[in-house]
């Protein structure tokens, strides 16, 4: 398997390096033949090319069995005309990644985190109120004097209804359970649209518990009763919003691991940003950028029916519980005395370790 690796920016290529130490080791262990490519995006690519996403590193991207992608710092990029390009938006578009897959859930040992908390959040990727992104052509913004500023919140029922398709199949591996979120007594015309997808799924799902509550009861909730929550389906804007709730729930946005999928590729991309706050220093989490990869791994072992990629991705998810278990190894933004690289070489042994012990058991 080709794997191409995009550090990003900011904290990106430090945290992209943890994920690689993690990956080799699984590989190695694993025996899951991977090779690895680096391509530069972001503001590394803009001062070699002048632009963030250049058309080379994109068809890299389509050409690659999977796809790194770390945290991209888009706020400090030049104007598009200038060659500033939203990375992971570009990416998503090209190669229709569709559904973004958040799960959230509460680990042993870190403070602060949400008990009964086990969450996976299927958002919308492609519409929504992502002016930037949602349309054919153009930009779904616009102002038709100075002081009127108008968006565009597109949904289609094609949309709808394959994001759906995705949730309904995720609960039936967990606990059967989808609880769709909007707002569909405001937003009747789209998420009146949206809702009736998911009413016609939960249809073809007679297993699947299914019910339908409102964007801002939902926050509440999520909060309050988060043992209530399995899968959550969700329109592009809201489920960004909420994601990062339920990150922060189970213990910080460093943890939030995500991939972002369509019908024919795959990007590991952790669901928190290039967090400028802190690059360069050392201390950033990995673990979302790790989890994002351990999903992209059982996303490859699931399409090509591959075992041994499943086994990584488990052997990964129990080494990240074990290393943030030990304070010693976590980091800082968990109450941790960790650092990026020393919590990747603890994750990386635990893995060789975890693999070793299961051989010599079998
Ligand atoms: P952010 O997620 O980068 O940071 C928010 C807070 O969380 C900061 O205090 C940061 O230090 C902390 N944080 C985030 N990730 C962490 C980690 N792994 N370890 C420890 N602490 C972590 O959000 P922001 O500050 O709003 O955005 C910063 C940049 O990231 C912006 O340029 C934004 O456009 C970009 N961004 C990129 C993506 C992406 O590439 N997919 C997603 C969201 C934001």
């Amino acid at each position: 398997m080709n794997l191409v690796v995009m550090p990003g920016d900011d904290i990106g290529p430090e945290i992209a390096a943890a994920a690689l130490a993690v990956l080799k080791a699984a590989d190695q262990v694993c025996g899951l033949g991977l090779r690895f490519a680096e391509v530069d995006v972001g503001m590394a690519s803009h001062r070699k090319h002048g632009v963030t996403l250049t058309d080379e590193a994109m068809q890299a991207a389509l050409d690659a069995d999977g796809l790194i992608l770390g945290p991209c710092g888009m706020t400090d990029y030049p104007a598009r005309e200038e060659g500033g390009i939203n990375v992971p938006g570009a990416i998503r578009k090209r190669l229709e990644l569709y559904a973004n897959l958040r799960p959230a859930r509460s680990r042993p040992g870190i403070p602060d985190a949400r008990r009964d908390l086990d969450v996976l959040i299927v958002r919308e990727n492609t519409e929504g109120f992502y002016a930037d992104r949602n349309m054919h052509q153009g930009i779904a913004e616009f102002m038709p004097t100075e002081d009127v500023a108008l968006s565009v919140r597109k949904i289609t029922r094609q949309g709808s209804r394959r994001i759906a398709k995705v949730a309904f199949d995720y609960a039936q591996r967990r606990r059967k359970n989808v609880t769709a979120v909007g707002k569909q007594h405001v937003l009747q015309m789209t998420d009146g649209l949206f809702m009736s997808e998911a009413y016609a799924a939960a249809k073809a799902h007679a297993d699947v518990a299914f019910r339908e509550v409102d964007i801002d009861a939902m926050a509440a909730d999520l909060y309050s009763r988060p043992q209530r929550y399995d899968v959550i389906l969700i329109t592009n804007m809201f489920g960004d919003i909420l994601s990062n709730e339920a990150a922060a729930l189970s213990g910080g946005l460093g943890l939030a691991g995500a991939l972002n999928a369509g019908d024919r590729h795959a990007v590991a991309n952790a669901g928190h940003g290039s967090a400028p706050d802190i690059a360069g220093r050392g201390i950033a989490n990995p673990c979302g950028m790790i989890l994002s990869s351990a999903m992209l791994l059982e996303w490859l072992g699931v399409r090509n029916g591959n075992q041994a990629y499943l086994d990584a991705c488990r052997t990964i998810h129990a080494a990240v519980d074990l290393a943030l278990a030990d304070a010693n190894i976590r980091t800082a933004d968990l109450g941790g005395r960790g650092s990026t690289q020393g919590f990747a070489e603890a994750v990386a042994r635990l893995v060789h370790d975890k693999q070793t012990r299961k051989q010599k058991s079998e």
